[in-house]
């Protein structure tokens, strides 16, 4: 089976991206609306793409296409927070090289954020990055930081697959980058400067989600588990919302008190977010459980969810588009099928 082949059945529907394609919600993003705000004694703002802040520029990217980027903000002592396009990206100076968690939604985004790092750590390499899962807006930055010497920490259950389709994409006998799988937790970095990469046990937000935890200054790079002010996105078929909820418990216990999410503004009142996004989880859940004892039919839902008033956290459109993927993968015990078929997704690189 040739490596495009494995993606397409790994990623599974056209959601899942190993560097280039975009998930079916995507588009959301682009539609959603603007993080709360918070006071500045509250949060540091990473500003949505469609209003960056003040002064923050936007670069054209080497394709001459206009990439929506904000300047980048410091969350604590050499750690950063990015976003081009439609996602964040963290990074860390771990002393003898940077560490970056998330890397754009395209190579013309992961050379803006090469670009910023280079600035904000006096020039330190990137020798490694996190995945914190392959779906294209996090994931497809990639190829703007190969070079020798980097690793790429993916889920465990992924990295066969990205080892082979790094092989075939590094061009014009660039270096390959180690890839390694995390399952349990492993660590990076120097003596003094120490970056955590943990891998949770079953699906959540996709199949194979990590995050990873800065202890020294306690900031949380969640990925798309927890994206402050945004409800979560339920559309990955492989997402499972009670594994969802458990990780949201192993997030938790690293009792952050920063913290950065693939999309929205990092947050200091970590332990709220935590709340809201569990009780929202914990509420939809809870309407298609009951929805699917009774036989309601699919028209049904969009209406109770209306009545539910789960208020502007999340917005009306993503959330009948949250239940009904999930109502339609519901089994009559409200557990959730899986997709058998592979997808019909094909990855490029850019
Ligand atoms: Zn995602």
């Amino acid at each position: 089976m040739k490596s495009r082949d494995l993606v397409s059945s790994f990623c599974a529907a056209s959601t899942l991206v190993v560097f280039g394609l975009a998930r079916t919600d995507s588009a959301f993003a682009s539609q959603e609306k603007p993080p709360a705000v918070e006071s500045p004694s509250q949060a540091a703002a990473v500003p949505s793409p469609a209003a960056p802040a003040p002064g923050s520029p936007v670069t054209a990217s080497p394709q001459e296409k206009q990439v929506s980027v904000a300047e980048p903000i410091e969350l604590a002592p050499g750690v950063w927070a990015g976003r081009t396009g439609a996602s964040n990206a963290g990074w860390v100076d771990l002393g003898e090289g940077v560490a970056l968690i998330d890397c754009g939604g395209s190579e013309a985004e992961g050379q803006i954020l090469k670009e910023q790092i280079k600035k904000t750590t006096g020039g330190k390499p990137v020798k490694w990055v996190i995945l914190t899962h392959l779906h294209g807006d996090v994931s497809s930055g990639l190829p703007a930081f190969f070079s020798k010497g980097l690793t790429v920490y993916v889920h465990e259950k992924v990295a066969p697959l990205v080892k082979r389709s790094l092989e075939g994409k590094v061009r014009g006998g660039g270096e390959i980058p180690v890839v390694t799988g995390v399952f349990d937790t492993v660590t990076i970095g120097g003596k003094d400067r120490q970056l955590e990469i943990t891998g949770l046990s079953r699906p959540a937000h996709s199949s194979h989600d990590i995050y990873a935890f800065y202890p020294k200054e306690r900031v949380l790079f969640s990925g798309d588990l927890l994206n402050p002010g945004i409800c979560p996105k339920f559309t990955d078929p492989d997402c499972d919302p009670d594994g969802w909820l458990v990780a949201l418990d192993v997030l938790q216990h690293e009792n952050a008190k920063s913290l950065l999410g693939s999309d929205g503004s990092p947050r200091v009142f970590v332990d709220v977010e935590f709340e809201i996004t569990r009780e929202y989880m914990t509420r939809i859940l809870g309407l298609l459980r009951k929805a699917k004892a009774a036989g309601y039919p699919e028209a049904r839902i969009s209406s109770e969810l209306h009545l539910m008033k789960t208020g502007s956290y999340c917005p009306r459109q993503r959330d009948a588009f949250n239940a009904l993927s999930l109502y339609r993968r519901m089994t009559p015990e409200g557990k959730f099928t899986r997709p058998a078929t592979p997808s019909s997704a094909q990855p490029e690189m850019p």
